[in-house]
């Protein structure tokens, strides 16, 4: 069953998604060599609740913590640790969610830490390349395939490869709604997309092959080969025929450009 959002619902969800960017805006300031992703966690925490929401991932599912903090071959749901510390070349996807008004906010990103190679430099920019790519076939009368294979393509077409065990997905009241969303598919298939709806956009991408490790804690997901993987995500609306991102990475670039024109 896809919850189709009105006007109203979907100002709602735009407030639980601008405040899960600015919570990422505030984490930009703090991701360099030293810092552990245990304290990163912490900052997330106490922003969300100042701003008057509750973390979405705390808890859920059993998660221990308000933010999943994945580095170099971890996928996605990495746990935060006090014995993470981030060091030069690292880079660390950190995926984030809000609880507002009783709508959820999905949104990741992911950083590099000081410089990174070339080779995985060009990774994160693929991958963000590539869910631009997909928003733009997030259109009234198209289909969810449609959104799926043009991420594949576009991240293959790179020379990368997309993971499979993991999708993004429609959201609203709860994190995770009908309908899922794969970064991989045929055009044409899959759920009509239709005014109102709320999805998140998620391509989790892999310099190596595409298969994935799922770790003992329970949660954290790793490429078998350990090469370097990328996520950003955003959620968006479909409203008035194409895509609103109701989410926002403008907070955290404006703390990133800050920092290189220092
Ligand atoms: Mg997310
Ligand atoms: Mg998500």
């Amino acid at each position: 069953m896809i919850y189709l959002k009105t006007n109203e619902e979907i100002e709602l969800m735009y407030l639980a998604n601008q405040l899960v960017g600015k919570t990422l805006g505030e984490l930009a300031k703090y991701i360099k060599p030293g810092v552990s992703t245990l304290e990163l966690d912490k900052i997330a925490e106490s922003f969300i609740r100042d701003n008057g929401a509750q973390p979405a991932f705390l808890g859920y599912g059993g998660f221990p913590n308000s933010i999943c903090t994945s580095v170099n071959e971890q996928v996605v749901h990495g746990i935060p640790s006090n014995k993470a510390i981030l060091k030069e070349g690292d880079i660390i996807s950190v995926d984030c969610g809000t609880v507002l008004n009783g709508f959820v906010g999905d949104s990741a990103y992911t950083f590099a830490v000081g410089e990174v190679d070339d080779e995985t430099q060009k990774l994160l920019t693929v991958t963000r390349e590539a869910l631009y790519v997909g928003i733009n076939n997030a259109v009234e009368g198209k289909r969810v395939g449609d959104i799926s294979a043009s991420v594949q393509e576009y991240c293959e077409k790179n020379g990368y490869s997309v993971v499979r065990e993991l999708v993004g997905h429609g959201i609203g009241k709860q994190m995770h709604e009908s309908p899922e969303v794969p970064n991989y598919g045929r055009k044409g298939s899959g759920s009509l997309l239709r005014e109102g709806m709320c999805i998140c956009i998620e391509p989790m991408i892999n310099l190596g092959k595409r298969n994935v490790v799922f770790e003992k804690d329970g949660w954290t997901v790793r490429t078998k080969d350990r090469r370097p993987s990328a996520h950003f995500e955003h959620c968006i609306a479909i409203q008035s025929g194409s895509a609103r991102i109701l989410s926002s990475f403008s907070f955290l670039e404006e703390v990133l450009e800050n920092r290189h024109n220092c």
